[in-house]
Formats: structure tokens, C-alpha cells, sequence
């Protein structure tokens, strides 16, 4: 059994005593058994890291390194990611439960192309781009008599119409500052890549605070960090729970926060931030919906079920569409592929490569998507599969996969977020309602259409709100992408480069040769 025990936290490219003796332990779901711990921090650690992330920030090392060498360190980062790939897979499926295959592949390969996509994408950007004034001779003269334009600020009191003559603007693209990044557990670095590589590819310095359960993988993080050479003080990486994560959120000295977690966190981050007016990019949960179309293929739909309405571990994925909308004269059909789909996927150990589904991430995991079923049986749902443990385990944290079938859009089972194995199949009358039903949810992350007809499907899928919704395919958007939400489901967007923008603040220097 793998042990780790850590009582540092990695602030200023070291590791240094916590301020505080309290730990956070590290839990494997699949046997219960404590296999390690971490620090739970304070208070006076988030200072220390902030205080080094400041310092870190105004270094001309960091501040004036170009573009191309922030690159070369991100592609560092990606190159010892997959030197220690069975490691660092094996901790977090012993964290979180996640089967190896899919921790290997989402959080070992997954965080190693986030580290590369933006170290390409930065890789000879230039910072500033010249704009010629565009405003032609004349442009403002009916406007001449204004106040606000007889003496444009940084013209010297020159009239808009001289602007036109030899003006331009350097559009500066600068570095937020420093980061404050908060994630949880389901794809814990893969969620902290997609925030630290556009943030360090930008110029600017983090702080990262990891989810308590998946603490020991962001330690093996600060440990590739300090091996790939970042000056000190550029990344620091501080473990604990909701304490560190407010007085991160809450310093005055960060400038931006990068949020995944709950939405209800996200709203408490969203005020927090809003009264110091620090910039916020929130990922937040989902609720999303399948939309099966009467000329559907069900058997590919089936087969795209593990990522689509699974994402890959369990449920536990903010962008699964776990409620499938079926039309009513293929509604009894539907329920039956999701129910024979589900039925066939392995559940297990995570570490046994047959399997597809493992436990679910914690107790608390556990206790809630436990409260979900009774819910759902209460509300009068009808268990077509699974509904409780699976029979015969009698050890970890496992959920039955489980399809709730006569479900109507208003239940609680079909409008909060449960993030675990469990679906829905709710039945629709024509494509309006179906829609209409998809858009009737608090949230709008992710989505799927089924369809023979991808144009068609297209279609419906642009009526859908959502920031990400595919056609014929459950699974990511691919890096080049933008990835978010609409609606309680966040705000800003990951990866492509709307992802790495969130970082930068543009300056515009207007000047007259
Ligand atoms: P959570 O919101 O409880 O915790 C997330 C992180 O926030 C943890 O690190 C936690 O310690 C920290 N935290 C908690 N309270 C805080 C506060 N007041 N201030 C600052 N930090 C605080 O979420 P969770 O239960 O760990 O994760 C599951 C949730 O994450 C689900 O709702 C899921 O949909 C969402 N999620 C979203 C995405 C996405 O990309 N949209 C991806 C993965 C997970």
C-alpha cells in the first residue's frame, strides 16, 4: 500500500513547516483506510504564499522574461508530468477513487497537454500590437463642440482631428498578477493545469489551493514545479480546506481567482470578489441533458454513455448530461439501452484495469448521492437500475450505477446536482418541449444531441443554453476550445485562447509621434 505523509507546505520554491500542526488526511475510497495526510493550513501560510507570489511578480526574472522562456518551462512541466505518470495516476485513484486509466489519462496526460497547448499558444505571442488612429480628418467635427472631446486626455490638449495624423496605439497585453487558484477533487490537476498554464504562460504568479480530499497530488505538483526550474516564489502550492481557500480569496494582495467547485461556493467567491473587485473565473456544477432525437442511434448514444453521462469517473463530472431527454414514442426503448449500458460496465477496484466504475470519491461523496436516491424514490421516481450499493460489496464507497426512469424535469433528482453514477430519463413531446426542458435547469455547462441528422442536431444544439454542448459525442471539447458555463454554472472560460485572455489586462498607450 502506498503511504504519504507531507507536513510542508511549498512557498517560495521551497518546502517549509506549516504554520500549524493540523493535517488534512488522505483517504482511499475503495478501502476507507487513511493511506496518508497533508497540512491543513492557516491563515499565516496563504500570507506567506501571497507575500511570495507579490514578490515573485514584480522579479524583473519573472516580470521581464520573455514569452518563449515561460514556454520552455511549461514544456518542463508537461516532460516530468510524464516521467512520473504511474505515481502520480496511482495517488489520485487512491485519493479519489478514479479508475487508473481514466486518472492516468484526465490528470497525468490531460494536465501534460494543458502545460503544452499553452506554451505553444504563447510560444512568439508578442504582448503588444500597434493600432493605427483610425479616426479619419473630419471624423469628430460634429462632435467638436463637446466638452469631453475639445481636449482628449493625453493629447495635450491636440483636437481630435489632429489624432487622425501620426496617432496610434500600443495595445499592451499585461499579466493579471497573482492567481488564487481553488479546485476540487474530481480531476484535481488537471482543474489546477487549466488555470496555472495560461496563468504562468501570461506572466503572472499563483497560488494554488487544492480540495482537501486530493491534497498529496498537488504535493507531487510542487515537487515537478521545483524540478523544472520556475524561480521561486512564481508557483506556490499550499494544501488545506476551506479556511486557506477564503483567506486566499479574501487577500487583498490577489488579483484574480480562479474558481472549480461548487456553484455554491462559487456564488460566496463570486461576492467575496466582487466587493474587492478582484477579477473571477468560476467553473461551476451542472445539470446537463442528453437530447435523444427521434432518428437517434441508441446504440452509439449507449456506448458514449461512460463519458457522455459519466464523464469518465463515476458521474462525479460537472459536465454530465445525467438527464436524458427521450421522445415518448421511443421512451421505454431509451430507458432500457441506458439501463443494459449501465448494467454492463465493470464496477470494482479502481486499480484493476477492467474496471469502469469505482467508488465514489469520499463519504461525504457517498452520504450525498445515497440522500439523492432516497430522494429520488420519495418523489416517486422508478429505480430501473441499480438504486443502492452494489450487492455484495460490503467494503468502499460504491454506488450502484443507477437510471431513475418516470421522471418529470421538476424533481429534485432532475434539478440539482447529484455527481455521482445516477441518470435520469425524462420524456418529451417534440423537439420544442425537449429543448425547452434542457433549458429549464439552473445551470448550463455541458449538453449532447443525438442524431442522424448532425445539421439538424446543430441546430438544436445552438437553441440549447450552455457554453458547451456536442453532437454526436459526449466527451470534451478539444484544447483549442473554450470550456465554461452559462448561468449558475459559472462565469469566464478554460482552455483555447478565451482561456488564456482571463489573464491578461489590456493597456492601451495612445501616442503621437
Ligand atoms: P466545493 O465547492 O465544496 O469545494 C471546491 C474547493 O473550494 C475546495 O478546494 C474547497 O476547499 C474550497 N472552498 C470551499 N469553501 C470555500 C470558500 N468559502 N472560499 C474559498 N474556497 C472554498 O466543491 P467540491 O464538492 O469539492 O467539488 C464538486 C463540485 O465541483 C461540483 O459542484 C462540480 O460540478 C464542480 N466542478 C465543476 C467543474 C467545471 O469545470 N465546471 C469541474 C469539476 C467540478
Amino acid at each position: 500500500m502506498i503511504s504519504y505523509e507531507y507536513n510542508d507546505v511549498f512557498i517560495d520554491g521551497t518546502f517549509r513547516r506549516a504554520s500549524n500542526t493540523a493535517q488534512v488526511p488522505a483517504i482511499n475510497p475503495a478501502t476507507e483506510l487513511q493511506f496518508g495526510f497533508a497540512p491543513d493550513a492557516g491563515v499565516d501560510d496563504i500570507d506567506a504564499a501571497v507575500a511570495a507570489a507579490r514578490r515573485a511578480f514584480h522579479n524583473p526574472d519573472w516580470r521581464q522574461s520573455r514569452p518563449k522562456e515561460r514556454a520552455e518551462l511549461l514544456r518542463r512541466l508537461a516532460e516530468i508530468f510524464h516521467a512520473k505518470q504511474d505515481e502520480i495516476a496511482a495517488v489520485i485513484t487512491a485519493e479519489n477513487g478514479m479508475v487508473l486509466s481514466a486518472s492516468k489519462a484526465f490528470n497525468v496526460f490531460g494536465s501534460a497537454l494543458r502545460f503544452s497547448y499553452f506554451a505553444d499558444l504563447v510560444d512568439g505571442w508578442s504582448n503588444e500590437e500597434v493600432r493605427p488612429a483610425v479616426a479619419p480628418p473630419g471624423a469628430f467635427a460634429p462632435l467638436a463642440g463637446a466638452n469631453s472631446f475639445t481636449a482628449p486626455v493625453g493629447t495635450g490638449g491636440t483636437s481630435p482631428d489632429t489624432m487622425g495624423k501620426g496617432a496610434h496605439t500600443i495595445v499592451r497585453q499585461e499579466p493579471v498578477g497573482v492567481v488564487g487558484i481553488i479546485v476540487p477533487w474530481n480531476v484535481p490537476l488537471s482543474s489546477i493545469a487549466v488555470k496555472l498554464a495560461p496563468a504562468l504562460a501570461a506572466g503572472c504568479t499563483a497560488v494554488v489551493k487544492p480540495s482537501p480530499e486530493t491534497s498529496l497530488d498537488a504535493v507531487l505538483l510542487a515537487e515537478a514545479v521545483a524540478e523544472a526550474g520556475f524561480p521561486p516564489g512564481v508557483v506556490n502550492i499550499v494544501t488545506g480546506g476551506d479556511t486557506a481557500g477564503v483567506a486566499l480569496v479574501e487577500h487583498p494582495d490577489v488579483n484574480m481567482i480562479a474558481f472549480t467547485g461548487s456553484s455554491a461556493v462559487g456564488r460566496q467567491i463570486a461576492r467575496s470578489c466582487g466587493q474587492s473587485l478582484k477579477k473571477v473565473t468560476l467553473e461551476l456544477g451542472g445539470k446537463s441533458a442528453a437530447i435523444i432525437l427521434e432518428d437517434a442511434d441508441l446504440d452509439l448514444f449507449a456506448s458514449n454513455l461512460p463519458t457522455c453521462s459519466l464523464g469518465g469517473y463515476s458521474g462525479q463530472s460537472c459536465r454530465a448530461s445525467t438527464r436524458i431527454l427521450a421522445p415518448r414514442s421511443r421512451y421505454a426503448e431509451v430507458v432500457d439501452a441506458v439501463s443494459a449500458a449501465l448494467s454492463a460496465l465493470s464496477v470494482g477496484d479502481p486499480l484493476d484495469p477492467g474496471t469502469v466504475i469505482g467508488p465514489v470519491a469520499s463519504k461525504a461523496q457517498y452520504d450525498r448521492i445515497q440522500r439523492y436516491l432516497s430522494i429520488g424514490k420519495d418523489e416517486g421516481a422508478r429505480v430501473a437500475l441499480g438504486g443502492d450499493r452494489p450487492i455484495g460489496v460490503d467494503r468502499g464507497y460504491y454506488i450502484a450505477p443507477t437510471v431513475f426512469a418516470d421522471v418529470h424535469n421538476q424533481m429534485r433528482i432532475a434539478r440539482e446536482e447529484i455527481f455521482g453514477p445516477v441518470l435520469s430519463v425524462i420524456a418529451y413531446d417534440g423537439e420544442d418541449e425537449a429543448v425547452a426542458i434542457a433549458n429549464d435547469s439552473e445551470y448550463g455547462l455541458g449538453g449532447t444531441v443525438w442524431t442522424a441528422d448532425a445539421d439538424h442536431g446543430t441546430d438544436i444544439a445552438r437553441r440549447v443554453e450552455t457554453g458547451t454542448i456536442g453532437v454526436n459525442t459526449g466527451g470534451m471539447p478539444p484544447l483549442n476550445s473554450p470550456f465554461g458555463g452559462v448561468k449558475g454554472s459559472g462565469l469566464g472560460r478554460e482552455m483555447g485562447p478565451e482561456g488564456f485572455m482571463e489573464y491578461l489586462v489590456p493597456k492601451s498607450i495612445v501616442r503621437i509621434d
